[in-house]
């Protein structure tokens, strides 16, 4: 099948770690991968934001990558990119309409992207399916008056998600979100997004380390959402031990970056400055590296659409202490692959890090465990076979008739 992807802010070639780059980049990436080697012909559509960028990339894992004018050819925060979509949509109506390639379907991720793509898929008689990968309304709920996101976004998503000829949910929590929404539940599949197990594998190099010295790692966006402050609040109650922080900017740029000085002074404030390393964004080809360097993966953002590093922590073979938010509720199965303790409680991580960290058998139990769930549930290939499935049967019922111009 031809399948567009279109994902406005987060272009499968970014670097990861900073702020408006992560995990809807990284899935974009893999997915296109899967897809391409299942024997699609995929495209991505993103944002040119810089005007170095050409038109066309030609990714080596089989797909294609396009650039978009639409808006300024520069960074600019996703929450600002909404002035911008309607000539997103008008650019790929074009495209898919007059252009020489049209396809089948068009897979838009994150809500920005699906206001570009309902636009164009009508006028290119093209069905759309929608994955949303963050919620307004969690988002809402949880920043409260310091959530950036444009007004009309809630509004927006609730449209969507009827609009939408499928919308492609990744959690069980996504799902009830969902609901309370608006959105009918038989609109929905479920296809929660795989890892990269060539990449993030047990056996492979590790960053070197003290050994004398348990390692806690914790990895993200530094964004307060990520709960760095709670991991580094719950150290006092895990002595002798080291915690590193992967993710945020580049290490250079890191004296400078506002979150990572109030993470230093909150480690002062606590007493465990010496024991706190915050190493700055890691290429992607890196990570499994430093995942397999750590004792245990503590994964503890206050909510969390889907999270794909506790995935990633689980395909190493790192046991996980997970929040019990979002998507890591279904990936990490309390005492059986990984301990959940509920967000921004510092002392219950610590207690929790603490008895993790004293008992060896334990570890290796999850450690197994999760190995075995990754392998069973969350590969690449599955999503993508789910995905083609979802895509056939919308190309086959729910091509809408073109608009007329
Ligand atoms: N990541 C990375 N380098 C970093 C920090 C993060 O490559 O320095 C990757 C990480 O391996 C994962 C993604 O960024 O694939 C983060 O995804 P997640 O779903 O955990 O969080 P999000 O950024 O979407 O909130």
């Amino acid at each position: 099948m031809r399948i567009a992807m279109i994902s406005e802010h987060a272009s499968p070639l970014a670097a990861l770690g900073e702020e408006d780059a992560g995990g809807q980049n990284t899935h974009v990436a893999e997915l296109a991968a899967a897809l391409a080697t299942e024997g699609h012909d995929v495209r991505v559509y993103t944002r040119r934001d810089s005007p170095v960028l050409p038109d066309v990339v030609g990714v080596a894992e089989g797909y294609q990558v396009l650039h978009v004018p639409a808006g300024p050819a520069r960074r600019v925060p996703k929450d600002e990119l909404l002035p911008y979509m309607g000539e997103f949509g008008r650019w790929l109506a074009v495209q898919w309409r007059d252009g020489d390639w049209t396809p089948d379907v068009a897979h838009a991720h994150f809500w920005m992207s699906g206001l570009a793509t309902v636009h164009a898929g009508r006028r290119a008689g093209v069905p759309m399916v929608l994955t949303y990968h963050a919620l307004g309304t969690v988002k809402r709920r949880h920043q409260r008056e310091r959530d950036t996101s444009p007004p009309g976004r809630i509004g927006y998503e609730r449209a969507l998600g009827r609009a939408a000829d499928r919308v492609i949910v990744q959690c069980q929590d996504e799902i009830r979100e969902l609901v309370r929404l608006g959105v009918p539940r038989s609109r929905m599949t479920l296809v929660p997004s795989g890892v990269n197990q060539e990449m993030f594998r047990p056996d492979g190099p590790a960053v070197a380390r003290d050994p004398a010295r348990p390692r806690i790692l914790t990895v993200g966006r530094m964004v307060e959402r990520k709960g760095f402050q709670d991991v580094i609040r719950a150290l006092p109650a895990v002595p002798d031990t080291e915690c590193v922080v992967v993710g945020g900017p580049p290490a250079d740029l890191l004296p400078a970056d506002t979150f990572a000085r109030r993470l230093r002074a909150l480690a002062e404030s606590c007493g465990v400055a010496d024991r706190v390393r915050l190493v700055g964004a890691v290429p992607r080809e890196e990570m499994g590296r430093w995942y397999r360097s750590a004792d245990v993966l503590v994964a503890a953002p206050w909510y969390e659409p889907f999270g794909l590093t506790p995935l990633e922590g689980m395909a190493c073979g790192v046991p996980v202490i997970g929040t019990n938010v979002g998507g890591i509720a279904d990936t990490v199965v309390d005492g059986l692959t990984g301990d959940l303790v509920p967000p921004r409680d510092p002392r219950a991580l610590g207690t929790a890090i603490r008895r993790l960290l004293s008992d060896r058998i334990r570890r290796f139990a999850y450690a197994t465990a999760a190995l075995d769930r990754i392998r069973s549930s969350y590969s690449w290939k599955r999503a993508a076979e789910q995905l083609g499935a979802v895509y056939t049967a919308v190309s086959a019922f729910g091509r809408p008739t073109p608009a007329v111009a």
